[in-house]
């Protein structure tokens, strides 16, 4: 006996007891074939049909020919068909039409033949008209047949059947298909056949057997179609696996009243709602329904025309439900009441109806938890927190010229407002006039944030992802667009403009911080809450119980640990409250400067920075001192219990004075205008801002050096952190302070520093008489010489925090705020750059540091906490990278927690238990 090369669909014990398993069986009958088997095994009612194997295609491509046996097993496999269906192939008064379709294990969409209607002949076309009543279908079908046998059995053009069918429709003055009619349709079978007869030499093959043994050998061949090869080498699918072909009765849901097609959604795909959703036609085909030819009913209704039917679909597509334990997008055709499932597949959704099923899913029991998060992307998420803009709506403005421009996506979320050209006006504007602004400039520095934050969106159009404007807009939650260079800025006519197109001061543009893209006038966007979204609320605490196992991470000493915990990034007690409602554990940077730009001690901070003796300076600290320690009281007590990270001052001292420009301007004016009351004050301050200047002040007196020069502002504020702390915790407040000290180089630096302010704490317990307390002393790692020492830096910090944002940018030597600007964009559209890495941790270079900091810094204190605060801390891929290397957490704005996460949870899935990487 020869082989076994064709299985019926309902052989699929057969198929895997040969197999061996499930992945035997799709390597066998490729994925459609298993597919279809798997539903027929499941009850579903699948139009009869059977799959000759992929090794009869490997062995036709040895020989060029059916091996021995093939083509009798299908002759016998088409005789239970046909007693299956009560139809027989070829003949006229009942005829069974079929499809024959290739299937590889791996989808290759569109890559190999598919013909479908095969047994229609000249006979069987008069039978089909009779039996349809509906001859404009059939003579349409047959000449579909004989264009596909020229096409893609014998490989001749399209052109040679598109050109006399454009011809004739060009003749008739028809402009579409559906003006065609059935005369229409016979005459161009007529006109097909003679150019089938032209190009290939013989005739259309009336014989239905030649038929279906062309169409099947030609599905094995276009295996090896050049189409078919280049998909393979591109997707790396191997040329050995070859194709099944599946022969399938084509079903036809236009056979009068008691026949028709429908599509239909197990559970509503936009709102997730556990209630079938869907749309039939009576005595219509497939095509007539996504067409929209005709108005479609709600599948409701089937149950008023045909009751029995509607029931068994209910119950079918219930039990495809639970056969894939997931929500199914069907296909089905009644014909004659009967009912056939053409397709079933996993449904798309949306990221609201993603959660919802995902929750409610796990509830039914039908799935774990642990599925249900890790069917839930980190995308969806982001999309359910943040407004967005409806897509239709977006298109629409599109199409009507209103696109303006594209800049780097820095803060998620759709923004409408008026736009306004400086911060104080966009405020005044937002508060006064209760408008709803957009304030736009060419860049923010730290004294806008006022107009950023009373705006519903921000648009520069310099800088990056790292640039002062998406750090802030991102912490806010403000949808923010950055780096959009096309667009130019007149500050002087209050105009923006971009190849011709205005948009003059107060009209209304949209943002689209989640693409990037910026229109003229108002798109309509969505606003949800996370405190509304009881699911979401559900999946993440349920991702979280898995972050957690304690179990999940093993340490290169082999001692267990768990997953990366999500802190926030927070510098007001506002901020940490909501991020603890998000779900943060703790806050992983407080840039405790921000607090120095408040109207009311901005004066202060200038006169402490242009002091001339310490006893001055500390003078003005101790004005400061009070708000220091109130704004760390207020974080102490939103995160009792939780650890507090605040990193001492960090930025150059230029960026508290006013602006330089401007004031020589000033200086300039009262000179011209021999204006003399407060110009010698002004002239000084202008000199004091000068002798600041750095050309270079990213790399200059900042963080750790001036601590170092001017001690007492670090002093300042750790006394008020201790005074803070002391006081929460005689309110009974639990408070776990980390003291973080920026853009630490060399171990020197904090063997300068660190000790003097150890004391001072010590100092302030012992004033308060607190005699216990949680507390840490740590460093930033954000340059590359801390990190490469970072052995000797763990001597004296007791944890590490990556600053990525300078990282990344020391380490490529990138400028984090022009970089985009002016060449990054083009480096990653070139692909010099696989994606922006200061969005995105660049593994090889600045990943690679990290993993060295972590191992070299455990070396010296095992139990080193390390976390993140760069931007990419709720970054996907980059928590994969933190998670991989032995972070203890990842810090990010609040509004990334959630995405955070749920993406920490499917890497603690993912690597369930690997050992931590280390370097060698
Ligand atoms: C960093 O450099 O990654 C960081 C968090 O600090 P900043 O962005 O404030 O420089
Ligand atoms: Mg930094």
């Amino acid at each position: 006996m020869s082989k076994k090369w064709v299985y019926l669909f309902e052989e699929v014990a057969e198929a895997e007891k040969y197999a061996g398993n499930w992945e035997g069986v799709r390597s066998l009958l490729g994925g459609k074939g298993s597919g279809l088997a798997d539903m027929t095994r499941a009850g579903v009612p699948v139009p009869p049909g059977f799959t000759v194997s992929t090794e009869a295609c490997n062995e036709f491509r040895k020989t060029n020919s059916f091996p021995a046996g093939q083509w009798d097993q299908m002759l016998a496999a088409l005789k239970e068909v046909e007693k299956q269906t009560g139809k027989k192939f070829g003949d006229p008064s009942n005829p069974l039409l079929v499809s024959c379709r290739s299937g590889a294990k791996f989808s290759m969409p569109g890559m190999m033949n598919t013909i479908l209607n095969i047994g229609l002949n000249d006979q069987v076309v008069e039978g089909m008209i009779k039996l349809t009543n509906n001859p404009r279908f059939v003579w349409d079908s047959y000449r579909r047949l004989i264009e596909m046998f020229g096409t893609t059995v014998f490989n001749v053009d399209d052109e040679v059947f598109e050109h006399p069918m454009a011809e004739y429709k060009a003749h008739k003055g028809y402009k579409l298909d559906t003006e065609m009619t059935a005369d229409d349709w016979k005459a161009l079978v007529g006109t097909f056949k003679e150019a089938y007869k032209k190009h290939i030499g013989s005739d259309f093959p009336q014989d239905v057997f030649k038929q279906m043994e062309l169409a099947t050998k030609a599905v094995f061949e276009s295996w090896m179609g050049k189409r078919a090869i280049d998909y393979r080498r591109a997707t790396n699918i191997s040329d050995d696996l070859g194709t099944a072909v599946n022969i399938q009765t084509m079903v036809f849901g236009n056979m009068g009243e008691d026949s028709g097609t429908g599509v239909a959604f197990t559970r509503n795909p936009s709102t997730g709602e556990k209630k079938m959703m869907g749309d039939y036609l009576l005595n219509a085909q497939g095509e007539d329904v996504v067409a929209g030819i005709r108005n479609a009913d709600p599948i409701e209704k089937l149950v008023n025309n045909m009751p029995e039917v509607y029931n068994q679909f209910m119950d079918i597509t219930s039990k495809l439900e639970k056969h894939y334990k997931d929500m199914q997008d069907v296909e089905f055709t009644i014909e004659r009441g009967k009912l056939f499932m053409l397709q079933t597949r996993s449904g798309k959704r949306t990221a609201k109806s993603a959660v919802k099923i995902a929750v409610d899913m796990a509830n039914e029991g039908l799935i774990s938890k642990e599925e249900a998060v890790l069917r839930v992307s980190p995308d969806n998420v982001d999309a359910l927190l943040h407004p967005q803009f409806d897509d239709k709506a977006k298109k629409e403005a599109e199409k009507a010229g209103k696109f303006l421009a594209k800049g780097v996506n820095a803060s998620p979320g759709a923004a409408v407002g008026q736009a306004y050209f400086d911060a104080d006006t966009a405020e005044r504007m937002s508060k006064e006039e209760k408008q709803d602004t957009i304030m736009v400039r060419p860049f923010t520095k730290p004294d806008d944030v006022h107009g950023m934050i009373a705006s519903k969106g921000v648009l520069t159009s310099e800088g990056g992802a790292t640039s002062h404007a998406a750090v802030v807009a991102r912490q806010f939650g403000i949808p923010c667009v950055v780096g959009a260079s096309a667009i130019k800025i007149d500050l002087e006519k209050r105009v923006m403009d971009v190849d011709g197109k205005t948009v003059k001061e107060g009209e209304w543009i949209s943002v689209d911080g989640t693409t990037g893209q910026v229109f003229i006038g108002k798109i309509a966007a969505t606003a949800p809450t996370l405190e509304e979204q009881t699911e979401l609320l559900t999946l993440l605490t349920w991702a979280d119980e898995i972050t957690a196992r304690p179990d999940i991470r093993t340490l290169p000493d082999g001692r267990k640990a768990p997953g990366v915990q999500v802190w926030a990034n927070a510098d007001y007690p506002k901020d940490a409250q909501r991020a603890r409602s998000y779900g943060a554990q703790g806050i992983g940077l407080c840039r405790t400067e921000h607090m120095f730009f408040e109207p009311e001690r901005l004066p202060i901070v200038q006169k402490m920075i242009l002091a001339e003796t310490s006893e001055e300076r500390t003078k003005q600290l101790n004005l400061l001192l009070p708000s220091q320690r109130k704004d760390f009281d207020g974080l102490f007590e939103a995160m009792n219990g939780q650890p507090v990270i605040i990193r001492l001052i960090d930025p150059p001292l230029h960026e508290f004075m006013p602006d330089e420009e401007a004031l020589l301007e000033e200086v300039i004016t009262m000179r011209v205008k021999g204006e003399t009351t407060g110009l010698a004050a002004k002239e000084g301050l202008l000199a004091s801002i000068k002798s600041l200047h750095e050309s270079n002040p990213m790399m200059g007196l900042r963080g750790v050096r001036l601590s170092i020069a001017m001690p007492e502002i670090v002093e300042m504020q750790v006394r008020a952190i201790f005074e803070a702390a002391a006081d929460c915790a005689l309110r009974g407040i639990v408070v776990k302070p980390e003291v973080m000290i920026p853009l630490t180089g060399t171990v020197k630096e904090l063997e300068w520093i660190q000790p003097r302010l150890v004391r001072i704490a010590a100092t302030v317990l012992a004033e308060k008489k607190v005699a216990k307390l949680d507390y840490k002393f740590g460093t930033m790692i954000e340059i590359p010489r801390a990190a490469v020492t970072a052995g000797e830096i763990a001597k004296l910090a007791e944890f590490f925090s990556f600053g990525t944002n300078d990282l990344t940018q020391m380490t490529f030597g990138y400028s984090r705020d022009d970089a985009e600007r002016n060449f990054l964009v083009t480096y990653v559209e070139q692909g010099i750059l696989a994606v922006n890495p200061f969005q995105s941790l660049d593994r090889e270079g600045v990943g690679k540091l990290m993993q060295w900091a972590v191992n070299e810094g455990r070396k010296t204190r095992p139990d080193l906490e390390v976390g993140i605060c760069g931007e990419h801390g709720g970054d996907p891929s980059s928590i994969e990278w933190c998670h991989l290397i032995g972070n203890n957490y990842v810090s990010c704005s609040p509004f990334r927690v959630p995405v955070a996460r749920l993406a920490a949870s499917h890497m603690a899935m993912k690597y369930n238990g690997a050992t931590i990487k280390e370097d060698k």
